[in-house]
């Protein structure tokens, strides 16, 4: 368990966010405002700190560089936006540690957290997010399943799918809800490109997969998992 500090403007991706750092068992703080931010930082102790780089009052950047101006030595993230690549080598510049370009899947962004959190503090990091279900294992950490004692392979994109619905699972998860959370904010994918991996998925997992009782389509809205 970590404590995490996310500096985030937009409602949306502070949820998200939020959602899947609490999944893998962190605690999370949250501000919307840049000056906000860096007093938080400053006052609190904190693990690692995911800055965004447009926030209202105060960047990203300032953030980082006053930040470091008065010791405060945790990893930082810096969220930038696609296109801006002279952001990067700024934001590494005044101090940052890494940085994940808009839009991101939420497993590269995890796995950059997780390489953080372990390069500033190895071994600190708690049990490994488990789904247990039946005859089912899946460890979503080091992303591997086993059905049956028998090992099965699935896809990073198969995994966040399944994680996803494995986080709210008995609750009905719109298409559009696995689109944005899986695949982030990218147009060029469609919920039936969702519909063509939840099949995949339920051919590794479920006994019958004409038949699906894990994952259960729920007309016209998407999938729900039943745990
Ligand atoms: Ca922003």
């Amino acid at each position: 368990m970590a404590r995490i500090l996310l500096v985030e403007d937009e409602p949306q991706m502070q949820r998200g966010l939020r959602d899947n750092l609490e999944f893998e068992g962190h605690e999370v703080s949250i501000e919307g405002r840049g000056n906000n931010g860096l007093q938080t930082l400053l006052r609190e102790t904190f693990d690692l700190a995911i800055l965004d780089v447009m926030l209202p009052e105060m960047s990203g950047f300032d953030i980082v560089r006053k930040a470091r101006e008065r010791g405060v030595r945790i990893p930082i993230l810096m969220l930038t936006a696609k296109g801006e690549e002279i952001d990067k080598v700024l934001g590494l510049e005044l101090g940052a540690d890494d940085y994940v370009t808009k839009p991101f899947g939420l497993h590269e962004l995890m796995a950059r957290i997780n390489a953080l959190l372990r390069r500033s503090n190895p071994g600190r990091l708690s049990a490994e997010p488990v789904m247990l279900l039946g005859d089912i294992t899946v460890n979503f950490s080091s992303y591997s399943g086993s059905k049956n004692g028998k090992e099965f392979e699935m896809t990073p994109k198969e995994f966040e799918i399944l994680k996803y619905l494995w986080q709210h699972k008995n609750e009905t998860v719109s298409r559009d809800s696995l689109l944005t959370n899986v695949w982030g904010y990218d147009e060029s994918v469609s919920t039936r490109t969702v519909d063509n991996f939840v099949l995949k998925l339920r051919q590794k997992i479920e006994d019958d997969p004409a038949h699906p009782r894990i994952i259960i389509t729920i007309h016209g809205t998407g999938y729900k998992l039943i745990a």
